[in-house]
Order: C-alpha cells, then structure tokens, then sequence
C-alpha cells in the first residue's frame, strides 16, 4: 500500500523534477514565439504554431498541479491568446514574460496534502454511548467491549457488584448488560440491577446474559428491569441490535405538525401541547398559504380544523390532496362537530382520523404521534433498503447526482466507494441465508456507526454497498476506508456453533478525475474488481476521468494503489 506520506514524497519529488524542467521548457516557448514570428509568412508557420499551442497546453495542466497555481493560470491566457483569430502579438509577448516571472514563485503544497481530512475520536466514532457491563467472566466481558465498539459503544465491564455500584455514583451508563448468574448466587444478577435502579428516576435500559433459558431466570430478568434476554454464546449483532433500539441510536427528528386553525388561542394551545411531546408545530389561521408552506416544512401530518371563514377542512383537505406528493400526508381533524354523517363526510374527503376538540392532552399526542410515525415509517420504505434501513440503489444514485453537482459547484473532492463482501456466497451456503443476512446487517450498521453525518451509505444491492463521501480525497478515503476493512474484519459473527469472521473488498473513484456519474461509479467497480482480483479483503483506489474511462475501460492497474 502507498501509505499517504510515501505519497507526499512521490509527490514531492514530481514537483522538483517539475521545477528542474521548467526554466527549459519557458525557454523553448520564447523561441518557438520568435520563431512563429520570424516565419510569419512561411510554410512552416503553422507547424510551430501547433507545437507552441501543445506546449502551453502542456504547461497549463500541469503548473496548478505541481504547486504553481498563477503560473498555470497565465498559461492558460497564453493559450486562450494563441488561439484568437487575430493575435494581439503585445499582449502574447507580455504573457510570455509574466511566465518567466512566476517560474520564481514559491510553490504551494497540493491541496489533499494541505488540508487533510482529519480523524477526531468524533469523527470515526461519533457520539460514544457509555454501556456497563456486569459480568463476572473476564474474557466475555472484555470481548463484549471488544466488540461493542465498533458500534459506538464504549463498555467498561465490572466483575465484581461493588464496584458497578460506585460507577453509578460517578455517571449513569446509556445502558447496562448484566449477567444472570454472578459468584454472589444463580439469580443474582437481576436483583443487584433492581436495587441500583428502584433509587434512580430515570430507566436505564438493561439487557441480561445468561447461560440459562428457563422461565424462571428469563422471569427473574423481567422482574429486574430487563428489556432483552439473550443466553450464550452471545449473538453480538443481536445485543448490538438491541442496544442500537434502547439507546435510540436512531435518533429522530422530532415530528413536523401543521396546524391549521383560525381560532389562535386554540392554534396555540394544540401546538403548546404537541411541543411538550417534542414534536415541531407551525400554525396557519387560515389555509390559504397551506401548499407553499407544506413544500417548505415538510409536514408529517396536518391538524385540520373543520369550519374556517374562507373554505371548510374537507374542502382545503381536497386541495391537498391534489398533489400527488401529498396523496399520503396524513391528515386529522379537529372540531366539535358531533355528527355522524359530517364525521364520515370529513374521512371520505381524504382525511385519516376525526378528533374532537374536547381530547384530552395526551389523547391529541398520541392520536398524532401514531400516524406521524406511520407516515415517517412508509416515507422511509420508500426511499430505504428494507434490511437494512440504508439508501436503496435508486436514492443512492439521486443523492450520488446531487453530490456531484456540489462539488462541481464549489470545488474540492467527493470519493465514491464500492464496498462488497468477500466469499459472501459461501457464508450463505456454509451457515445459511439468516446468517448471511444478519452479516449484511452488521456491515451496514457498522457503515452507518462509523460514517460522518455528511457522508452517504446505501446498501447498492445483495452484499454490497456504495459510500458516497464528500469533501474527502482518495488518499483520506484510502486511510478511512482501510480503517473500516481491518475494523470489520475483527467483529465475531455468530453461526449455530461457534463464530466467525468476514472480510469485505473495496473500489474507491473520486470526483475530480472523473465527472460524470456513470463513469465515477464504473471507475469504483473496476477498482473493485482489481480489488478482489488481487486477492479480497483489500481496497483499492482509481483516478481515471470520465474521457480516459470510456477510452480505456477494462484500464491496467498502473493508477491502483492497494494494500
Ligand atoms: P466475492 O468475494 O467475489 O464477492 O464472492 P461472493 O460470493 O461474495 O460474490 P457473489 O456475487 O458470487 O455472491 C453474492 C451472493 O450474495 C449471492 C447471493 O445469493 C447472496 N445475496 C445477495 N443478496 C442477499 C441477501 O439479501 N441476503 C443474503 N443472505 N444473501 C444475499
Ligand atoms: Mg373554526
Ligand atoms: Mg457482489
Ligand atoms: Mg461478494
């Protein structure tokens, strides 16, 4: 593997080589200049004029690579000069001088070398969860650290009940994994976990291990707090899956309401009391702004009074769902109409609920988080791999598409990352298909652990994934995504008897060369490919622009870094 400061030196010494040419090269473009005017009326006119314009193009793409930014931004006005119809023979002359002058100039480091993209403890672990472990094995309790955190979990592991004890005066943990049986006796696990907690006002989630599956120890978990039982050999993507669910790893954003009501202090009262739940309210008095207004707050689920001075509820409920992206907004009235008939009018005109306005605080909350959450969970189905809950291949490729453009926008890199499991056919073969999908699970939750909010991973199809990673050079890619492969490949998967472990390939292409979607995606299957070729578990890196990848593909591996 070309390591990044092996890399630096490479291109360290491209940069001198550079430099020691180019006095020469400024020369030969005064000469060719007085040549072209010398023969201005001879054949070979043009000749030099081609081989002056070749040479600056040359220059031009190649000084802002090696350090020289204003020099290859006056090469490229000599060619931009050269190509004019008519020259203006001063104004060449005078550009050819400035290129002799900027020879001098100090060269800057490259880009990807001055600012690398860094590694904070945040961002290849973002937000830690502190979980204690009671569990009188220290093996076990060492490898449940081992491998919790490489999903965010940072486990300290206690042997001994006294000394969980005097953690829970220092800080509470985000969750707590205790043994059943402890030396102190068979059942003792649950009972120390129900004293610490019965002081405590807030719930610490906690999952209890066993050697045990009867009733009466999985009873006993209960009656100690326990939310999980899981018996061992411990399933690890199970315990992380729970915890992931206890913890709210999947944090939310809070559900967007919009109230529509022209009585303002009713307006205020449903939107003061959805806010107590957590959730985000805007008011309107009247429907009339509803649809500029829905586009912007991105509603999960409107509130809908019944009778408005200007339009009725069924009737601004109709205009709703003429647009077919709110054909499945959920939307609830609220009004004191009793009635029946108007009651099942009001469902027919496109609405999901009718609420009294008399309902008790807790009832609206409810009655709305309900459907919100419904609304979130199919908007999601629409746009997310249903096992793993990443990006689906489609949505993958819009978010792709708009990366790009931004990046084109403001400069800088994007890396676009192929990732597939390696031998993943013999696991589902070996171990079965449950197995193999638990293994996709895992990677993808490992993915997603390990990723910054800014990047993007999608599961691409069956086991493999795409990373979209914005604002990141291929050398900062190379370190990250390499990082990643060791980490996963040390996560024990558990099959019926006993573990085992699984390696992934990866194809890293980057936004520049390459420009155009298709082509950066075919670029990072190919390095893929040379990836497994080359013998798995590896990462491989391709620079190939979209012109070279269409001329070139299948290309040589003389671009491929790789381990
Ligand atoms: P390589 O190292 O070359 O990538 O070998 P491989 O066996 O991983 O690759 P191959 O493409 O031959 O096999 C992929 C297998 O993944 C075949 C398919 O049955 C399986 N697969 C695809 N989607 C899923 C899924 O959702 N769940 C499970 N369990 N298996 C899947
Ligand atoms: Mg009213
Ligand atoms: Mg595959
Ligand atoms: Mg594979």
């Amino acid at each position: 593997m070309v390591d990044g400061s092996r890399k630096a030196d490479k291109f360290r010494a491209l940069q001198q080589k550079f430099m020691a040419q180019l006095p020469a090269k400024l020369t030969e473009l005064q000469e060719l200049w007085r040549a072209m005017q010398g023969n201005a009326i001879e054949d070979d006119h043009e000749s030099v004029h081609t081989l002056l314009q070749r040479q600056i193009h040359s220059l031009a793409g190649s000084a802002g690579t090696f350090g020289f930014t204003r020099l290859g931004k006056q090469a490229c006005e000599v060619e931009a000069l050269l190509k004019a119809a008519q020259y203006d023979n001063g104004l060449i002359e005078n550009a050819l001088n400035n290129l002799n002058r900027l020879q001098n100039e100090v060269p800057e480091p490259p880009s990807e070398l001055a600012s690398p993209r860094i590694f904070t403890a945040h961002d290849v672990t973002p937000l830690m969860s502190l979980v204690y472990v009671l569990e009188d094995d220290p093996l076990l309790g060492k490898e449940i650290a081992h491998q919790l955190i490489h999903f965010g979990y940072e486990a300290k592991v206690f042997t001994h009940q006294s000394d969980l004890t005097a953690a829970y005066t220092q800080q509470l943990p985000s969750a707590l994994i205790a043994d059943i049986k402890l030396p102190e006796g068979i059942l003792e696990g649950p009972r120390i976990t129900s004293q610490l907690h019965s002081s405590l006002t807030q719930t610490i989630p906690t999952i209890f291990i066993s050697n045990r599956d009867d009733w009466e120890a999985r009873l006993m978990a209960a009656r100690g707090g326990g939310e999980a039982y899981l018996t061992k050999p411990l399933d690890f993507s199970a315990l992380v899956e729970r915890l992931d669910l206890m913890c709210g790893h999947r944090q939310e954003t809070p559900y967007r309401i919009l109230i529509i009501e022209d009585t303002p202090l009713l307006a205020e009262h449903y939107a003061t009391v959805l806010q107590t739940a957590g959730m985000e309210t805007v008011i309107l008095n009247d429907p009339a702004p509803l649809l500029d207004l829905l586009g912007e707050f991105r509603a999960d689920l409107i509130l809908m009074d019944i009778y408005m001075p200007s339009c009725t509820g069924t009737e601004a409920a109709r205009v709703i769902r003429q647009h077919s992206s709110y054909q499945n907004l959920p939307i609830v009235y609220l009004s004191t109409e009793s009635a029946l008939e108007e009651q099942l009018l009001a469902l027919r005109e496109g609405g999901d609920d009718f609420l009294h306005k008399t309902i008790s605080d807790q009832h609206l909350i409810s009655a709305v988080a309900i459907r919100a959450e419904r609304f979130r969970g199919l908007s999601m189905m629409m746009i997310c791999d249903s096992l793993t809950g990443l990006l689906n291949h489609i949505n993958m490729k819009l978010a792709l598409e708009r990366e790009i453009v931004q990046v084109r926008r403001r400069g800088g890199n994007l890396c676009f990352v192929m990732v597939d499991i390696d031998h993943f056919k013999a696991i589902n073969d070996s171990y079965g298909h449950p197995v193999g999908d638990r293994v996709i699970k895992s990677l993808a939750r490992f993915l997603k652990q390990r990723l910054r909010k800014s990047d993007i991973a999608a599961r691409y199809g069956g086991e493999e994934f795409a990373l979209i990673l914005p604002d990141t050079t291929s050398d900062q890619a190379l370190v990250l995504i390499n990082y990643l492969r060791a980490g996963f490949a040390e996560i024990q998967h558990r099959k019926n008897q006993g573990e085992f472990t699984v390696t992934f390939s990866a194809g890293i292409a980057t936004v520049p060369p390459s420009e155009d979607m298709e082509a950066l995606i075919l670029t990072a299957d190919t390095a893929l490919y040379e990836a497994k070729q080359a013998g798995r578990n590896q990462v491989h890196v391709k620079n190939l622009s979209s012109r070279e990848n269409i001329e070139r593909y299948p290309c040589t591996d003389e671009e491929t870094i790789h381990e």
